[in-house]
């Protein structure tokens, strides 16, 4: 049996977590299994990084982050190698360009298009477990690229799709997925079982504990992923295609911190407005996501629409860049939002989430933003500081904690 086990941060934070890794992967090793092993970087290291790099320049290239971040999976995944090679079994550490790991160009944000399976193969055939730096890769310039903050999961999802593993665990802090982030709401319930869709939907929408492209990764190839403890025994959380118990109105609730929102004040109201101004975004590789445009009058509309925090000034700059082009009287950020979701497969028969949450919001004095819905979804914009109350509330008005 070929399993892909892959660590975050914190299950790597430190030496003894090292070593507590190090033997959970031997355990396996040693059932006579085919191990591959992916990292991240030790605990919080991409994020000292950033500060390290912002200190020397505040806006570096995207391209010389990507060479440092780098620098810290191949930290771990050299460090594990060690440690196993202390406990007395043969392990090998390799970076995204000894396996070859290929990649789209953009820096900071790169797919995933190839993954060559060669070297490992060959490695686990003379019995090595093999330690797979995770969030890099290699680019058509031989540049080092990553693939979005929290890209590891990906990395592991993809390796166990081209190895075609029989098993892809994600070990991580908590011991599951809960129906909520269990820092934000105390009365979370683990979740045995999630559909890749609503998995996908809670991990897109602020649900860190996976990769929103590992998911759709996992869904493509069908991958059964196992989400679970690195440091308890616990069962975890399978995510699937199909799952057995009769479903709940709604499985979850997911916070969005780093949202923001753009409105673009004044365009004219003529067709190709909306157009001019995605394409521009587009173009620059900002994903859009809420968008809402006011009726138009005096031949003139408004639109605006959230973004990833991590692009908000990103955007402005583009729409500031286009004025001309663009031809609006002004535009405006604003940072102090979230979203909250709630995301679940029994809302496509059961009308009335959407109102439900509405009111418990009512009740909460909460103003809702903006309002966004898919078939198993309903997000609303809302004031950042209200993040926590109207996550607990609503956790609660559908009955996710009993
Ligand atoms: P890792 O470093 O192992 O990749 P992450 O910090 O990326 O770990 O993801 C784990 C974290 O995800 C948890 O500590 C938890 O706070 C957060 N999280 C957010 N939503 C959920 C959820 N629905 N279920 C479980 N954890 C969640
Ligand atoms: N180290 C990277 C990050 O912190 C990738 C990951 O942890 O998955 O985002
Ligand atoms: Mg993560």
């Amino acid at each position: 049996m070929l399993v892909v086990k892959k660590f975050g941060g914190t299950s790597v934070a430190n030496k003894e977590r090292i070593y507590n890794v190090a033997r959970r992967c031997i355990e396996e090793y040693q059932k006579g299994n085919d191990v591959v092993v992916v990292l991240s970087a030790m605990g919080k290291m991409t994020d000292e990084l950033i500060e390290l790099a912002k200190s020397v320049n505040p806006n570096p290239s995207k391209r010389e982050m990507d060479m440092l971040f780098t620098t810290g999976e191949q930290t771990s995944v050299a460090l594990m190698a060690m440690a196993m090679a202390a406990l007395g079994v043969p392990a090998i550490s390799l970076n995204a360009f000894q396996v070859a790991m290929h990649t789209t160009s953009n820096y900071g944000n790169a797919r995933l298009k190839r993954i060559d399976t060669e070297r490992i193969r060959h490695e686990l055939e003379s019995r090595k477990i093999v330690i797979v730096t995770g969030f890099q890769g290699i680019n058509k310039y031989d540049d080092y690229t990553t693939l979005g903050r929290g890209g590891s999961d990906t990395t592991a999802v993809a390796l166990a799709a081209a190895l075609r593993a029989d098993k892809c665990e994600i070990y991580t802090d908590v011991d599951g997925v809960y129906t909520a982030d269990p820092r934000i709401v105390k009365t979370a319930k683990k979740l045995d079982e999630i559909t890749y869709d609503e998995m996908l939907d809670l991990a897109t929408l602020g649900a860190g504990v996976l990769h929103n492209r590992s998911v759709e990764m996992a869904k493509k190839y069908g991958v059964q992923l196992v989400v679970r403890s690195s440091l308890t025994s616990e069962e975890g959380t399978v995510v699937k295609e199909d799952v057995k118990v009769e479903r709940m109105l709604v499985s979850g609730v997911a916070v969005d911190k780093s949202a923001e929102r753009i409105s673009v004040v004044g365009l004219a109201d003529k067709p190709g407005t909306a157009f001019r101004l995605f394409d521009a975004l587009a173009k620059a590789n900002i994903n859009v996501d809420m968008i809402l445009q006011s009726v138009g009058r005096d031949n003139s509309k408004d639109i605006t629409f959230t973004v990833d925090g991590n692009c908000g000034e990103e955007a402005l700059k583009v729409i500031e860049d286009n004025k001309t082009r663009l031809n609006y009287q002004h535009v405006e950020i604003e940072k102090n939002v979230c979203k909250v979701s709630v995301v679940g497969a029994g809302m496509m028969s059961n009308p009335g989430v959407a109102a439900k949450m509405f009111e418990c919001l009512y009740n909460e004095h909460i103003n809702i933003k903006m309002i966004s819905t898919s078939e198993i979804r309903v997000t609303v914009l809302i004031d950042v500081n209200e993040a926590e109350r109207a996550a607990n509330a609503i956790h609660d008005i559908f009955g996710l904690a009993e």
